[in-house]
């Protein structure tokens, strides 16, 4: 068995996994990262999340992740909200209104595989971080002095890793939640999203970098990718009785494209997939001195942007803490306070905006659609609305109102 009495176990390569660990080798807590896929399939992760808010890029600054990511990705300052039904713009934001707020006025689009790719780099450079790829976390025990993880290592073997404490960073199929018993409540929407990538540019038709487009018959989201060159994607609801193959075929794609915004030529379909949407948030963020982070803890509706950022936020919520703890400068009882900050956020903000936001796309009644559109117009125009609006978006509020849980 390897043996690191202070070292912390953390399960998942994924952004809340490498995070938590480069904040905690930065302040010298010995990290052990399980990570099931290989160096050579790292990579061809189905892609997900895509946009970075400005408190999050403060933290990747702090882990020295900021300055890779930044060539990588496009900073935009600018999200819409579109009407398709009359074609218009609704409203404009501009995140320059939180420049007194946050150093980085603005989000990079940079997809979610760019940041554990770069991260992952610093993670295998870091002295105190043990990277073990092609390693399957299995099962765990515990005891009052540490963690056992069970692992399956790269050459097919059994092993135990010990530790002081054992994160899950393994995304919304958590075996850590698991084995600890605890329910993931909430729901999962009947109807899948499509997700269209395509090579366009779709600036040429007014859009911004992130848009959201609301419909009462097919509401959207239409977001600048990455580039050059472009790449764009594209999200529509479908009907949960339609089949995932034909709604997939190229025919089909072209026909939603052409329908969102005529085009004579056919576009440049790069690939498509569909995705389940579900909002859940575990009922306990921790059991004895295994806890849950990001997806494991908590998983939302993409439309907001708010999945993975958030679970960038709970890492570092959680290091904190954890470095603390180690340091023997707190007692255990921290991790509840990890628990009530971040459980509150994920109920109170990313499941509540992500809900609402969904339902303000799809809205079908035209009075409560102007009502909303009014709404949205006028807090765009009036720059302390805006500020204050701006605020809860990018998850700056969320922040700010968990420093104020005891
Ligand atoms: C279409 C789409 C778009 C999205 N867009 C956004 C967005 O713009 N902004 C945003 O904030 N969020 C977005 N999200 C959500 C975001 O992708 C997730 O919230 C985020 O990836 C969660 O990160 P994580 O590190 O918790 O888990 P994951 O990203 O799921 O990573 C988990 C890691 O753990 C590894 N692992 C799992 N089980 C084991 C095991 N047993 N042993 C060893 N390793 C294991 C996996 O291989 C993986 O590397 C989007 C999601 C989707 C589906």
């Amino acid at each position: 068995m390897s043996e690191a009495s202070d070292r912390v176990i953390v399960i998942g390569a994924g952004p809340v996994g490498l995070t938590l660990s480069l904040a905690l080798a930065q302040d010298s807590v010995p990290v052990c990262v399980i990570e099931a896929l290989a160096d050579d399939n790292f990579l061809e992760q189905v892609p997900r999340a895509g946009t970075n808010h400005p408190a999050t890029l403060e933290l990747f600054e702090r882990i020295g992740l900021y300055e890779k990511l930044e060539p990588r990705g496009i900073i935009a300052p600018l999200f819409h909200y579109w009407d398709r039904h009359q074609n218009k713009l609704i409203a404009e934001f501009d995140h320059a209104h939180l420049k007194d707020d946050v150093r980085f006025p603005y989000v990079l689009q940079c997809e979610r595989i760019k940041v554990v790719e770069e991260a992952l780099k610093l993670a295998k450079a870091h002295p105190n971080i043990e990277v073990r790829l092609s390693t399957t976390f299995t099962s765990f025990e515990q005891n009052a002095d540490g963690v056992t993880a069970r692992v399956t290592n790269a050459a097919g073997e059994q092993e135990s890793i010990r530790g002081a404490y054992l994160v899950s960073g393994e995304g919304a199929r958590s075996v850590v939640r698991k084995e600890l018993g605890i329910e993931f409540e909430g729901f999962t929407y009947p109807d899948r999203t499509l997700n269209i990538e395509v090579a366009y540019d779709f600036r040429k038709h007014g859009y911004t970098e992130r848009n959201y487009i609301s419909d009462p018959d097919e509401w959207s989201n239409l977001f600048h990718w990455k580039g050059p060159p472009d790449r764009w994607r594209v999200h529509f609801p479908t009907e949960p009785s339609e089949d995932p193959e034909a709604l997939q075929q190229p025919n089909a794609l072209q026909a939603r494209l052409r329908k969102l915004i005529p085009n004579k030529r056919d576009y440049d379909i790069v690939t498509s997939n569909l995705y389940t949407v579900h909002q859940r948030v575990a009922k306990k963020f921790r059991g004895g001195r295994a806890i849950l982070a990001g997806d494991s803890a908590h998983v939302n509706s993409p439309i907001g942007a708010m999945g993975m950022n958030s679970g960038i936020h709970d890492a570092f919520n959680l290091a904190g803490k954890l470095v603390k703890i180690l340091r023997k400068e707190a007692g255990e009882e921290l991790l509840d306070r990890y628990e009530r900050q971040r459980r509150h956020v994920a109920l109170e903000h990313t499941q509540a905006e992500t809900i609402r936001n969904k339902r303000r796309l799809a809205e079908k009644d035209p009075a409560v659609r102007r009502r909303n559109h009014d709404e949205l117009r006028r807090t765009a125009e009036d720059p302390k609305l805006a500020r204050a609006f701006l605020l809860r978006t990018s998850l700056i509020e969320s922040l700010r109102e968990a420093e104020q849980i005891a």
